[in-house]
């Protein structure tokens, strides 16, 4: 009898591109809110409990065999806990109303509480940690069991920017969500990594299994489960992006335009590797640092001395650029693990918290660790640039400054050196600031649009929620007259205006803020080369033109009162044989 188990044939998926590139790997499901436990009575969930102890315990003794000396004795210690007959009774106590996962949640926070303040609970607490998430493992809700040595794609619901980089592995090669939010800031960091990304597929886990073969085809938004050998001999999945010929840049160091028109560009930064493309002459700093980001995975909030490091590494690596530094912007999907638990507006007011305006001594250290790290740079004379996130009213500035000034006053008293210049400047992504903008102006050094909550404050909608974004556009003529608004207040001023929202980052949108007059554009660093090369076959005069058309008040011509701004900037790219890809 022939034994030959069934194999599906090749299967194609259409989900949408967030990201461009095209990758070979194996599917990792990651699923870790998989609560299949919704329906089970609360005799089945506690049985299940503790079947998944039982798994972890012999989890716990197959370690052991393996590492009998390194961590032997911590892992007999994780045993002792989870067969401890209190704790088993706690969370089966808890299970009477919550999931499991929910109640193992709450006994840990519960014992969180308990132990607080007592630094021999706390260690023990810690362990306490260890066997929730061993546990969790065991009901098949976090599994990481997958082999790391090969290419993998990794398919889930969302991702979130610390499992993100908790993924980050030279071979994840490609990213399949069931999201298909291009703002969330999994999505940009993974934009900024260069890992193709294909998001909207429907039911993730109905159509995909672990480990099944896939091509990824982040161009076109389609997967390929177990593809046939002449798909992937179609595709050339060595492609790299790479830059391909030198970029005409001024004395500036600002990139050309075909007209002539200098474009200043700079990048936005969440992690040290970012930062490797400093090297190119066309960019001229970083416009966007967001500070948050690299201490997304740390157990504790970061003190100063840990700030002063990771700054003065990004500021020797920038060298005589630029880099402006964002206070951390806490909130929406950016949690902080050492804030977990105490973070209590965590579920509620954290969307867009003004976490650390709420906390000034906070703020405090992070200026003071900027302003030393600078000092102590390879490059002290280079400005400090500081900028604030999610300022609403222009008081707010006023204040934010005066925190700085005091610092700056701190370290004189303390006889320490302070930079030559220290700027500052915040971003406008609040609408209300909009109401008081020339007052806002006077108060700040620079500015820096962030077009990622600009854009979801403006519509009332979700930046997390692509189907109601998709309904919305960047380029509509209302969002656009509010950015034009903007820039010619800021430009008006004298004030340094750029925009480090991700629309900066695609060719088709960073036309058109040329064309409303924006010459700084702060992008991710995967998309530079599109950038540039839209920039240099792009004759600022004709998108200008188009753009004060499409923003006028007069009458339309019937045609063009016909299209929107998407479909004119489109068809003038293409006349003038602009590149957009
Ligand atoms: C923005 O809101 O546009 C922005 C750049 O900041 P973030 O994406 O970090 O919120
Ligand atoms: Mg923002």
């Amino acid at each position: 009898m022939n034994s030959r188990a069934f194999v599906h044939p090749q299967l194609t998926i259409e989900g949408i591109s967030l990201n461009m590139g095209i990758a070979h790997g194996y599917s990792f499901i990651y699923d870790p809110d998989y609560k299949d436990d919704r329906d089970l009575t609360v005799i089945q969930k506690q049985a299940r409990f503790l079947n998944a102890v039982k798994k972890a315990v012999e989890l716990c003794s197959e370690n052991s065999q393996i590492q009998k000396e390194q961590n032997w004795e911590l892992i007999q210690v994780q045993k002792t806990l989870l067969q401890d007959p209190s704790w088993q009774q706690r969370v089966i106590d808890e299970i009477n109303d919550n999931s499991i996962s929910d109640a193992l949640e709450k006994v840990l926070k519960k014992l969180d509480l308990a132990f607080a303040g007592d630094d021999f609970w706390h260690a023990r607490f810690q362990e306490v940690r260890g066997i929730t998430q061993l546990v969790r493992q065991c009901l098949g809700e976090t599994k990481l069991d997958f082999d790391k040595n090969k290419p993998f794609v990794l398919c889930a619901k969302t991702i979130s920017p610390i499992e993100m980089m908790q993924f980050d592995n030279a071979n994840l090669v490609a990213l399949v969500v069931e999201d298909n939010s291009f703002l969330s800031h999994g999505m940009i960091i993974a934009r900024s990594r260069g890992v193709p990304v294909v998001g909207g597929v429907i039911d993730i886990r109905g159509i995909i299994n672990d480990n099944d073969e896939l091509l990824v085809d982040g161009d076109l938004g389609r997967i390929y489960v177990r593809p046939l050998s002449n798909t992937i001999a179609n595709y050339d999945t060595s492609k790299k992006p790479k830059f391909t010929k030198p970029t005409d840049i001024n004395n500036k160091g600002a990139v050309i335009s075909r007209d002539g028109i200098p474009v200043n560009l700079l990048i936005n930064a969440n992690l040290n590797e970012d930062l490797d493309c400093l090297d190119r002459s066309s960019i001229k700093g970083v416009g966007l640092y967001r500070t948050e980001i690299p201490f997304m995975m740390s157990e504790k909030w970061p003190d100063v001395d840990t700030q002063i490091q990771l700054y003065m590494q990004i500021m020797n690596k920038a060298k005589e650029k630029s880099v402006v530094f964002r206070a951390m912007d806490i909130g929406g999907d950016k949690t902080f693990q050492s804030l977990q638990g105490s973070f209590k507006e965590k579920k509620q007011a954290a969307k867009y918290s003004r976490f650390t305006l709420e906390r000034h001594s906070l703020i405090r250290l992070q200026l003071r660790a900027m302003i030393r790290a600078r000092i102590n740079s390879d490059y002290p004379n280079v400005p400090l640039h500081i900028m604030f996130p999610m300022v609403s009213e222009a008081e707010e500035i006023r204040f934010l400054k005066a925190l700085v000034e005091k610092e700056i006053t701190r370290e004189k008293k303390l006889g320490h050196q302070i930079p030559k210049s220290v700027l500052v400047g915040a971003m406008v992504e609040v609408p209300s600031v909009l109401f008081q903008l020339n007052r806002f102006l006077d108060l700040v050094d620079f500015i820096s649009i962030g077009s990622n909550d600009l854009f979801q404050f403006f519509f009332a909608i979700d930046r997390m929620d692509a189907v109601m974004s998709r309904r919305y556009d960047f380029l509509s003529r209302a969002f656009m007259q509010m950015l034009k608004n903007i820039i010619d207040s800021a430009n008006s001023k004298g004030v340094s205006v750029s925009l480090c929202g991700e629309m900066a980052s695609r060719p088709l949108e960073a036309m058109a803020l040329l064309g409303i007059g924006l010459r700084h554009l702060s992008i991710n660093p995967n998309s530079v080369e599109k950038i540039e090369n839209m920039i240099q076959s792009l004759d600022v005069w004709s998108i200008q033109d188009c753009m004060n058309d499409c923003l006028s008040d007069r009458p339309f011509a019937y045609r063009a009162a016909h299209l929107s701004i998407r479909e004119r900037v489109l068809e003038l790219a293409q006349i003038q044989s602009t590149q957009l890809s």
